[in-house]
C-alpha cells in the first residue's frame, strides 16, 4: 500500500489519519525494545503512548529504583492514606483527565475549605463564605490586579491548550523551545527567560499583589519565589484559580493502571547509565542498572529517560557517545511534606479559640523567619459520601510544606500537640532561577530525555505533555516521518486545513 499523502492526512479525522500513517509505517519493522527508566507518570504514561504507537508486540521494559509513581505517592495515617506528594490536577488537564477515563478510576469528591495568606504576623487575605465579599476584598486590597491576572493566565492556558490538537494529529516538537513556540510564539520561549514579577508587573499587576499573592501561591507550590520563570508560574497561578481535582484511591493508581495496561516490565532497579554500541549499522543502547543482586544490563533500540538529571545526580553516565552527553546544569529544590495529625495551635494565627478558626488552607508570604511555605488540613484519598472535614478544634490531618524538616519547636508552634508526624523529603522541583536554558529532549539517535520539560513547569499534566510528544518523536523520527516533527505555523494549518 502506498503512503498517503500528508495532506491527505491533515484532512482526516485524528484516529483514521493515526490509522493511514501507521500502515505507511509498515515499510519499516517497529523497535524491538524500548527501555523506560523511572516509573512515575512520566515513564507510565509514555510506556503507555509509546504502545499506542508502535504497538503492543514491543518489549517495554520500565526501570524503576524506588516506587512506582515517583512523586505521587501516599503516607498512611490511622488507616487512611494521604497525598504526600504531587496532590491536585487542574479541570483542563486533559491527558490526565484521559487516563482517569480510561484505566477506570474515578474523581474524588472535593471537600470545600476556606483559604488564607498569613505573614507571620496575621493575615493578609482571608477568603469567606461569600463569592461577592471575596471579590470586593480582592478589589478593596489590590483594585484590578486579580482581574489583570486572570485574563493573563487564562491567555496563556488557552495558547497552551493547543497542545491537545497538535498532538491528536500527530505532531511532535524534537525541543522544548520548538514546542513552546508552536504553541505560544516567542512570546511563550520568552516566558521560560524572565520571571513571573517581571511579566505580571508589565500588565499591570500592582507590586503589592505580586508580594502577597502571586508569592503565596509560588512558595505553595513550587516552595519558591516570584523569580520562578513566567511559564511555570502561569501553570500553577491556573491550578490555584481554576477548579482541581484528584484520583479516588490515589493519584497513583494512574502509574500503576497504565503500567498495568500496557503490560509493561516493571524492573525493580536503579539505572546507572547508558551506553552507545552498533548492531547491523543502527544504534543500539546498553542500560547498565544495579538490583539487590548486583550489576546487570540490556539492550535496546530505544530508551526513554523519566527521571530528572542533573548534578546531585553525576553518578548517571553516558558512554560511547560522540559528541558526550555529560551537562546537565541547574539544581533541584529540596521540599519536605509533613504530614501531622493534630490539634492546630490556631492562637498562632490569631485565634486564641480553636472552635473560631475559619481555614482549610493556609498559603504564606515571602516573609524571612517563616519556616513552612503552606499548610493544608488534608482529606484521605477515599472519601466516603458520609465524610466530613474535621471542626477546627478536632485532631485533624495538616500537611506541611516547607524548605526544611521542621524541629520540635516548630512544630509545637503549629500544633498544640498531635499523635503523629510522617515527613518525606523530596527532590521536589527544579531550583527555577539557578538555570536558564533549556535542556534538550533528544539525547541521541533514539535516546530521550523526557523530563527536560520540567524547567518550562512541573506538574503531573506537563510530564504528561511530554510523554505524549516524546512517544510521537520516538514513532515519527523510527518511520522518517519528518513532516510530524517541528512542523512551524501549526495554528494556521489546524484552523484552515483540518
Ligand atoms: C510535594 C510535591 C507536591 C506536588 N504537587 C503537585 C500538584 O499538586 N499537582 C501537580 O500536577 N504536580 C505536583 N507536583 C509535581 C508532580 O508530582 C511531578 O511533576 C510529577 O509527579 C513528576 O513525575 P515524573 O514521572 O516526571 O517524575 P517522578 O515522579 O520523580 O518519577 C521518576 C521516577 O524515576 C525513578 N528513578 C530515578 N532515578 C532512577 C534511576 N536511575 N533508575 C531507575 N529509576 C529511577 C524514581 O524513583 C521515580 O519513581 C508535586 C511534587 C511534589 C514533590
Amino acid at each position: 500500500m502506498a503512503p498517503p499523502p500528508a495532506a491527505l492526512l491533515l484532512l482526516l479525522p485524528p484516529a483514521l489519519a493515526a490509522l493511514l500513517a501507521g500502515a505507511a509505517a509498515a515499510t519499516r519493522a517497529p523497535p524491538r525494545s524500548i527501555a523506560v527508566v523511572g516509573a512515575g507518570i512520566g515513564g507510565s504514561a509514555v510506556a503507555y503512548f509509546l504502545q499506542q504507537h508502535f504497538g503492543p508486540q514491543v518489549q517495554l521494559d520500565v526501570y524503576e529504583a524506588a516506587n512506582v509513581g515517583g512523586r505521587l505517592a501516599t503516607v498512611t495515617v490511622n488507616k487512611q492514606q494521604y497525598e504526600s506528594g504531587g496532590a491536585s490536577i487542574h479541570s483542563l488537564n486533559l491527558h490526565m483527565q484521559d487516563f482517569v477515563k480510561i484505566l477506570g478510576l474515578k474523581h474524588r469528591r472535593e471537600v470545600a475549605g476556606k483559604s488564607a495568606i498569613f505573614s507571620g504576623e496575621h493575615f493578609v487575605l482571608e477568603e469567606t463564605d461569600w463569592y461577592l465579599l471575596n471579590l470586593f476584598r480582592l478589589w478593596w486590597h489590590y483594585g484590578i490586579s486579580f482581574l489583570r491576572l486572570q485574563m493573563w493566565v487564562e491567555e496563556v492556558m488557552e495558547k497552551f491548550m493547543r497542545i491537545y490538537k497538535y498532538q491528536a494529529y500527530g505532531y511532535a516538537f524534537s525541543s522544548l523551545e520548538e514546542l513552546l513556540r508552536s504553541l505560544g510564539g516567542e512570546a511563550f520561549v520568552n516566558m521560560t527567560q524572565r520571571s513571573v514579577a517581571e511579566s505580571l508587573l508589565e500588565v499591570g499587576v500592582t507590586q503589592r499583589f505580586v508580594d502577597d499573592v502571586i508569592a503565596a501561591v509560588l512558595r505553595s507550590s513550587y516552595g519558591q519565589s516570584v523569580l520562578v520563570p513566567a511559564f511555570a508560574g502561569a501553570m500553577s497561578l491556573a491550578g490555584a484559580q481554576g477548579s482541581t481535582w484528584a484520583v479516588e484511591g490515589g493519584n497513583k493508581l494512574v502509574c500503576s493502571g497504565l503500567l498495568k495496561l500496557t503490560k509493561a516490565n516493571v524492573i525493580p532497579a536503579r539505572v546507572t547509565g547508558v551506553s552507545l554500541h552498533s548492531s547491523e549499522g543502527r544504534a543500539l543502547y546498553q542500560v547498565h542498572y544495579e538490583d539487590d543482586e548486583g550489576q546487570g544490563s540490556g539492550f535496546y533500540d530505544m530508551v526513554v529517560l523519566t527521571a530528572p538529571l542533573h548534578p546531585s545526580k553525576s553518578n548517571f553516565t553516558f558512554q560511547n557517545f560522540e559528541p558526550p552527553i555529560t551537562d546537565f546544569p541547574g539544581a533541584f529544590q529540596p521540599s519536605v511534606t509533613s504530614v501531622v495529625h493534630g490539634y492546630l495551635n490556631s492562637s498562632y494565627f490569631g485565634f486564641p479559640d480553636p472552635k473560631l478558626f475559619p481555614f482549610a488552607s493556609i498559603l504564606t508570604t515571602d516573609t524571612p523567619d517563616l519556616f513552612f511555605n503552606a499548610m493544608d488540613n488534608i482529606c484521605p484519598v477515599n472519601i466516603s459520601s458520609a465524610f466530613r472535614r474535621k471542626q477546627p478544634q478536632e485532631a485533624a490531618v495538616w500537611r506541611v510544606l516547607s524548605q526544611q524538616p521542621l524541629d520540635k519547636q516548630q512544630l509545637k508552634t503549629l500544633f498544640r500537640s498531635y499523635y503523629s508526624v510522617q515527613v518525606t523529603e523530596w527532590q521536589a522541583y527544579p531550583h527555577y532561577d539557578s538555570a536558564k536554558s533549556l535542556p534538550p529532549i533528544v539525547l541521541h539517535d533514539n535516546l530521550f530525555y523526557l523530563s527536560s520539560v520540567e524547567w518550562v513547569a512541573s506538574s503531573m499534566e506537563m510530564v504528561a505533555v511530554a510523554a505524549k510528544n516524546v512517544a510521537l518523536l520516538a514513532y515519527n523520527r523510527w518511520y522518517q516521518d519528518l513532516e510530524k516533527i517541528d512542523q512551524k505555523d501549526l495554528m494556521h494549518k489546524v484552523k484552515t486545513e483540518l
